[in-house]
């Protein structure tokens, strides 16, 4: 499956959404402040006792005891998520922004340019033609590359795999794959989807495992 390809930017209000990866409407939303009384801050435990405090209180309407202890459980797991609140702030948050997913209602966490969360990536956006199944390996790779350049190679030897078996290879062997396609006259070193695994390997050539440098000889 294919399909173009919006990187997300804060210039736009639709884009690939960084939580679900659908192409789809982005609306943006500003953060205002409430100064609270604690850190604000629940652990799971804290948030499981007080909710079950609530749901033996007979003093409280059922349906507003399951919409707190609903809410206080989902804090206490670490989820973002959106609560509407009739509390209301006049202090503005500046260049803290969120986008968020008309398709998943996700959120992404922007500060001024740069999206915050889910952590940015370092590796450049997919090529339009890149397919949906490789898109996922290959933005993965660039998400984890600061923290594990090796297993970020391992999820580009996979895109790249992936990419194969798109074409109409096997995906068994990359290098019999990539040999077949030469043979068959496609070309992967005009592939976009391709070359941008490759370059992205070579400016990082630490990482670039031998499989890559193989393929890349192949491509040449
Ligand atoms: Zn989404």
């Amino acid at each position: 499956m294919r399909g173009k390809y919006v990187s997300p930017s804060t210039a736009l209000t639709a884009f690939n959404c960084p939580r679900c990866g659908t192409l789809t409407s982005q609306s943006w939303h500003h953060v205002y402040l409430r100064k609270g009384d604690s850190s604000g801050v629940w652990s799971p435990e804290a948030a499981e006792e007080h909710a079950r405090e609530l749901e033996s209180n007979s003093k409280i309407p059922e349906d507003g005891v399951k919409r707190l202890a609903d809410y206080l459980r989902r804090v206490g797991s670490g989820e973002l998520f959106i609560e509407k609140s009739d509390r209301f702030s006049d202090w503005h948050l500046a260049n803290l922004n969120l986008s968020l997913c008309e398709e998943c209602r996700q959120v992404a966490i922007w500060l001024h340019t740069k999206m915050l969360w889910p952590l940015s990536i370092d590796a450049p956006a997919p090529s339009e033609d890149m397919p949906i199944s490789v898109r996922k390996d290959y933005l993965e790779a660039g998400v984890v590359l600061p923290h594990s350049p090796r297993a970020a190679a391992a999820l580009l030897r996979l895109a790249i795999q992936r990419l194969c078996r798109e074409l109409g290879q096997e995906g068994e062997n990359i290098n019999d794959d990539i040999a077949a396609l030469v043979k068959e006259g496609t070309r992967p070193s005009s592939s976009e989807s391709v070359g941008h695994c490759t370059s992205y390997c070579k400016q990082r050539r630490s990482s670039w495992p031998r499989c890559h440098k193989k393929m890349s000889r192949k491509l040449r």
